[in-house]
């Protein structure tokens, strides 16, 4: 068959373990997976409560054009319902995005490492991918200006960038910005947007109107706990919305998943709950890191790069071993670190336990 070219050198994605896998390897009673930075509290009790009785169509397609969620979501974030798309995930939006945009005659800009799925789509489009290294844990933005040419089409920036947890301070992002073409749609990937906590941090959508080509992508799969549902959308004006909007799988997000999600945003002290406790705990792994001599990167989100005292994967291996599924940044990119998702302060006492057995080892 006439693949495209560039499937040749790529992989399926690669999930982390699952949990009755690791169990069924060490014979452990209890595993705790801190790999895909889900929330250690789950969804908001509210939010479980509507599934004993969703009272949805199973049978109808679900509302496709202006389902209530988008309503909700234009009204809390301010903004016009045609500037929202939502998605089967914010991976949805990622693929809908290059699918309009990229072919073999342009570019798209990304840090790495960063979030896979940016430089995976692009390239099934046939795109070009320039990576450009952080630095420090940092987006370089002035290599990413000097990068742009004619031909780029997207520019991906994650803040709090996964792997890493950094975020971009605003003044930064704001000037880069105003340096970009605006003939160059820029994509700024907010997973964690929920768990940000520096008081510096300004919302980026109420710069919406001064750059048209912004685009905000966010999630229910993080802080709302709601990874199972796939719901991500993206705010950008509505010229951008339209335009994303024909390339969209007209039902590209269940009835259900919608329904949970609408519920989900209504609960925003769940939501406040979750950052504060996650702050708490996030304190307490800079600290541990700093009492064992580890570098840690100044994390903005639910998750930490963490260094550990030998190869990543040995030192991953070793805490699956006793229970603990976390990322060897072997895989990420990031070698001597692991990305470890902020637990419960429970499963966190644990992680720190089982993490201390790798430095008394140390040669
Ligand atoms: C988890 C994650 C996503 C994907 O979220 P979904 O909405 O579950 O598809 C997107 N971007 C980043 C940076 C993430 O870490």
């Amino acid at each position: 068959m006439n693949w495209k070219p560039a499937l040749a050198t790529m992989n399926p994605y690669k999930p982390g373990r699952s949990i009755e896998d690791v169990q069924k390897e060490f014979d452990l009673s209890e595993i705790v997976k801190l790999a895909s930075n889900e929330n250690p509290y789950g969804c908001a009790p509210s939010v479980r409560k509507i599934l004993d009785n969703p009272g949805i169509q199973i049978e109808m397609y679900p509302e496709t054009s202006s389902p209530p969620l988008r309503a909700k979501l234009a009204k809390k974030l301010g903004v016009d319902e045609s500037n929202v798309i939502l998605g089967n995930g914010s991976d949805d939006i990622i693929t809908i995005i290059c699918r309009a945009l990229l072919n073999r005659e342009s570019n798209t800009l990304m840090p790495t490492p960063s979030f896979p799925q940016y430089a995976h789509n692009a390239k099934i489009e046939g795109a070009e991918v320039r990576e450009i290294p952080l630095v420090d844990g940092q987006h370089d933005l002035d290599r990413f200006l000097q990068e742009i040419d004619s031909s780029t089409a997207v520019i991906w920036i994650c803040s709090p960038n996964n792997p890493t947890g950094d975020l971009i301070p605003s003044e930064r992002l704001k000037k880069f910005l105003d340096a970009v073409p605006r003939t160059v749609l820029t994509v700024l990937d907010e997973a964690y947007f929920e768990y940000i906590t520096e008081e510096s941090y300004e919302d980026p959508i109420q710069w919406l109107s001064e750059y048209p080509n912004l685009m905000i992508l966010r999630t229910f799969s993080k802080a709302y706990g709601l990874a199972s549902f796939r719901i991500g959308y993206g705010i950008a004006s509505t010229e951008i919305i339209t335009e994303l909007n024909k390339v969209r799988n007209p039902f590209n997000t269940s009835s259900l998943a919608l329904l949970v999600a609408e519920h989900a945003l209504a609960d925003q002290a769940f939501i406040d709950e979750c950052r504060l406790e996650n702050e708490k705990q996030r304190k307490r792994f800079v600290q541990f890191a700093k009492k064992h001599n580890l570098h840690i990167h100044p994390s903005e989100a639910n998750f930490v790069l963490i260094e550990v005292p030998m190869d990543a994967t040995e030192a991953a291996d070793k805490l699956l071993q006793q229970g603990f599924i976390v990322r060897s940044g072997n895989l990420l990119g990031t070698p001597k670190r692991v990305r470890v998702t902020i637990g419960s302060e429970e499963q966190n006492n644990g992680f720190f336990k089982a993490f201390e057995t790798l430095l008394t080892n140390r040669g």
